[in-house]
């Protein structure tokens, strides 16, 4: 049996990480931690009974409902979790740029990382990858399209492939007009067409600045060059991700959009979990379109600044507060790409070394962002 800790488990991803534990064997869960939504989490530690757990703040009623898990807090209280629970495997599926820390201390205490939170590579660039290295850490990408590309690369064994590509399925507003992009309500948003996730992926689908995460996060994980990492619309997302060889071949990976096949994966591999049913895949329309030239501001924004890390942690962490004022309903959807853009323009590029480095990077530009939140209030 595999010890497993599960970060961030009253989540969409977290939620989907224990369903995938019901038909995926070998796994017992030794750890558990949520933010704040302790109704769920309580179901959750009366139905996996881990020996350890740990919230964001402190729940006397958790603490007293009889169970003998023993309880942590805080974010040192999680970390604190994850040494004690001595995980085999740490699956991080909080969101936002905190994740770093707790992805930092896993390579710290397990021999795997399955990594949905995107934001520590982004915010980490190299520090995580070098630690995971040092420590003999394998890192398995849970974000669909990194999963997909994963298996693709590391299947590998001839020529590396000229170029890879992921696909966006679009967003909730994919088919808004240009021009009206700008007043799209928090309802509009987070009516997402294909996957059902959090509110903040969701709302970073719809303005692209998901998709400009991931190629960073590609660029990091799979040592391409930002220009050699292709981006289009899949609208039914059955086509995650694939690779392109300098005689023409082109290699995909498609499969249902569903987040518990790649959860499982980071889980199993290199075993696949074995479906009793799988499905048809006859008259399954496989179509990649363009992404419109100017149009998605943010993923260009992204692009632009992927291999600096300084601005990489000032765009995450101003997507985070222009997001929430977003779904607030204190900014218009429009505003989110100027106040990361302003937010971004505050800062050079230069080397962080250390964790330290980057949590202050982090801290004073949602300082700015949230500045640049009041200033965009009204306009
Ligand atoms: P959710 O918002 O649904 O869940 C986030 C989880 O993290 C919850 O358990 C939440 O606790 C917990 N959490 C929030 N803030 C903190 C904090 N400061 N410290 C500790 N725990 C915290 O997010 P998703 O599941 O959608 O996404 C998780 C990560 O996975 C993100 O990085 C996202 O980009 C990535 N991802 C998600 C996909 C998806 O389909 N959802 C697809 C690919 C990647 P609580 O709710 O109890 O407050
Ligand atoms: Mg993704």
């Amino acid at each position: 049996m595999k010890r497993l800790a599960i970060l961030g488990s009253t989540g969409s991803i977290g939620t989907q990480t224990l369903k995938v534990l019901e038909s995926v064997q070998g796994f017992t869960v030794v750890a558990l931690s949520c933010g704040r939504n302790f109704s769920l989490f309580k179901d959750q530690l009366l139905k996996y009974r881990p020996p350890y757990a740990a919230s964001l703040t402190l729940n006397s009623e958790l603490e007293n409902c009889g169970l003998t898990t023993k309880f942590f807090w805080g974010e040192d209280g999680i970390e604190k979790m994850l040494e004690v629970s001595r995980p085999d495997y740490v699956l991080i599926a909080v969101s936002g740029a905190v994740g770093l820390r707790f992805s930092l201390k896993a390579t710290e205490v397990c021999e795997r990382l399955c990594l949905a939170n995107k934001e520590s590579i982004v915010c980490g660039g190299q520090l995580l990858l070098e630690k995971c290295r040092a420590r003999n850490v394998r890192l398995i990408p849970v974000d669909s399209e990194h999963s997909g590309l994963f298996q693709l690369l590391n299947e590998e064994r001839g020529e590396r492939p000229e170029r890879i590509f992921i696909t966006a399925s679009g967003g909730a507003l994919r088919d808004w007009p240009e021009e009206k992009l700008h007043e799209a309500t928090p309802k509009d948003v987070l009516n997402h067409p294909v996957w059902s996730m959090g509110s903040r992926i969701t709302v970073d689908s719809a303005s692209m600045v998901n998709k400009g995460l991931e190629v960073i996060e590609a660029h990091y994980l799979f040592d391409y060059p930002e220009k050699a990492i292709e981006t289009y619309i899949c609208r039914n997302s059955y086509i995650h991700a694939g690779v392109i060889y300098g005689d023409g071949v082109v290699k995909l990976h498609a499969g249902r959009p569903d987040m518990r096949v790649p959860i499982a994966y980071s889980l199993t591999y290199p075993a696949r979990e074995k479906n009793s049913t799988p499905e048809s895949i006859v008259g399954l329309p496989l179509v990649l379109d363009p992404m419109t030239p100017g149009k998605y501001r943010t993923l260009e924004l992204a692009r632009a600044i992927c291999g600096q890390l300084p601005r990489q942690i000032a765009y995450n962490a101003a997507d985070e507060i222009a997001v929430a004022a977003f779904v607030e309903g204190t900014i218009p959807f429009g505003n989110i790409y100027h106040i990361i853009k302003e937010t971004v323009a505050r800062f050079a590029d230069q080397n962080l070394g250390d964790y330290r480095q980057i949590l202050e990077v982090d801290k004073r530009a949602r300082s700015l962002a949230r500045e640049e939140v009041n200033r965009w209030y009204w306009q």
